[in-house]
């Protein structure tokens, strides 16, 4: 790979040029390179890392556009090791959890990152949410979710002191995890392979090369530019983009359409006082309501001795918005004038201001959590960190709940991919996808 920053050129490389990189990143970066991945996220640091294991010759850059790593989804999610219950059986989803789950696990072993295999319980409250629960436990078996087992209400008292509940099913496998530390090891193993980490590089173009720049030796090797506002340009052969809240964005100035869109969806967290942790021991979760795509409220322990209590799952009025109030104008009038989201608003509305109210008055969703842990009391919690998930939704308002890749059409579509949608339990399956979309990149580039 060659970078010239400013005229200068750099000779260093790996590790020891990234780190000048970041040195100096205010000023523009000039470079190439045989692979860009845009998006420092853990997807696109897993799909980095797999690629340079199975490219050790070819020269990659990764383009962030943040100061640091993972700073978004992946720093801010319920740090979760999910087993893979709810999935479709056969699904993408189910297969790259479950995958995706075991290799974490070794990962984190080899690595050295701690994490707890500390369980979760689904807790039905209700007579009604048995059927659901009893075919939950099919679903899970069917994935090959490991030591999966039904519990009475006895048994949940045994597991779990303070939850109270008629019926659960207790996944053994189920664990915590610091997802951000994960990403970053994946970063530091990409460096270590050769690879290039870029920060602040805020990518605004991705466009074929009409001419060989005059005097350059490289010809046409190098067709692809990847752009950013402050005049930089990183020339390639090929692009990955795993651009998270952003990947409708990055997809569309590639010239690729503008569907899926992301939605973004708020989850504020409620944090347990420390004298009350005694009160959770691992995970707990309600059975999920079929009609939407989230898990539903749930106790989650955190790797700091923390205990997590949400998210809820709010409309947010910007991308990366975490506070209640934020607000961008393009983010909110792009959202709102979009139909599959009026579709999607016209058909939950009852749902979503239930949300919305439970996201401003902290009682109303205690009272949900009481039905877990009936002596959980509004005293016992404080208001705590959220996270902003990216959620595709296609134009009819229907949430696109598996992978979607998309290259455009034309000379750029056969050199660009874009993961347009890595939708929850991305952290979890993250190695899998990974190495599926190593896959996919080999099926569609000649590297
Ligand atoms: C509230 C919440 C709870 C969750 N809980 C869990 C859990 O317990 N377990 C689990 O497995 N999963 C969980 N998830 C899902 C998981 O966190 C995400 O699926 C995963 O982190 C997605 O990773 P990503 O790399 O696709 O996206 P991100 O982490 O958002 O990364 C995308 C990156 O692209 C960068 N980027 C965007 N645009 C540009 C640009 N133009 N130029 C350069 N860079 C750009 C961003 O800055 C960002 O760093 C949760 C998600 C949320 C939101």
């Amino acid at each position: 790979m060659m970078s010239i920053l400013s005229g200068v050129s750099l000779k260093a490389v790996g590790g020891a040029q990234s780190k000048l990189l970041k040195g100096i990143a205010a000023r523009q970066l000039h470079s190439t390179c045989d692979v860009a991945v845009v998006g420092g996220g853990i997807v696109g640091l897993a799909a980095a890392r797999e690629l340079i294991l199975r490219h050790p010759s070819l020269s990659f850059i990764l383009l962030e556009k943040e100061k640091e790593l993972s700073l978004h989804q992946s720093g801010h999610n319920s740090g979760v090791i999910h087993s893979g219950i709810y999935y479709t059986p056969g699904s993408l989803k189910a297969r790259l959890c479950v995958r995706g789950a075991t290799l974490a696990y070794e990962y984190c072993e080899k690595k050295g990152i701690p994490y707890r295999r500390c369980g979760k319980l689904i807790v039905a409250v209700e007579q009604e949410e048995i059927p659901r629960l009893k075919a939950l436990y099919q679903r899970g078996l069917k994935n090959n979710v490991r030591d999966l087992s039904i519990l009475d209400a006895k048994g949940i008292r045994e597991r779990e002191p303070y939850c109270r509940g008629i019926m659960a099913l207790d996944s053994p496998y189920t664990g915590i995890v610091d997802w951000r530390m994960v990403a970053l090891r994946y970063g530091r193993d990409f460096e270590e392979l050769g690879g290039t980490v870029q920060t602040e590089y805020e990518v605004s173009g991705i466009s074929m090369v009409k001419e060989s720049p005059a005097g350059s030796s490289e010809g046409m090797k190098y067709p692809i530019a990847i752009r950013d506002k402050k005049g930089g340009e990183v020339r390639c052969r090929y692009v990955l983009t795993c651009g998270g809240l952003y990947s409708d964005r990055l997809s569309l100035i590639s010239g690729c359409s503008r569907e899926p869109r992301i939605v973004p969806f708020r989850g504020d967290y409620l944090v347990l006082k420390p004298e009350k942790h005694y009160l959770v021991k691992g995970n707990i979760y309600p059975v999920p309501d079929p009609r939407f795509p989230f898990l539903g409220v749930h106790f989650t322990p955190r790797m700091d001795g923390s205990v997590w209590l949400g998210p809820n799952a709010v409309l947010a009025f910007k991308r990366e918005g975490y506070n209640l109030y934020d607000f961008n104008a393009q983010d909110f009038t792009d959202a709102l004038s979009f139909r599959g989201l009026q579709k999607l608003i016209m058909r939950n509305v009852t749902y979503g201001l239930g949300e919305m109210y439970r996201g401003v008055f902290i009682g109303a969703q205690v009272k949900i959590l009481q039905k877990y842990i009936p002596e959980l009391s509004q005293m016992d919690v404080l208001r705590g960190p959220a996270g902003v998930r990216a959620q595709a939704l296609d134009r009819e308002g229907n949430l696109v709940d598996d992978f979607v890749f998309d290259g455009g059409v034309g000379d750029v579509g056969s050199r660009v991919l874009h993961v347009r949608n890595a939708p929850s339990p991305a952290a979890t399956s993250s190695l899998a996808i990974g190495e599926m979309i190593a896959d996919e990149v080999e099926k569609r580039f000649a590297l």
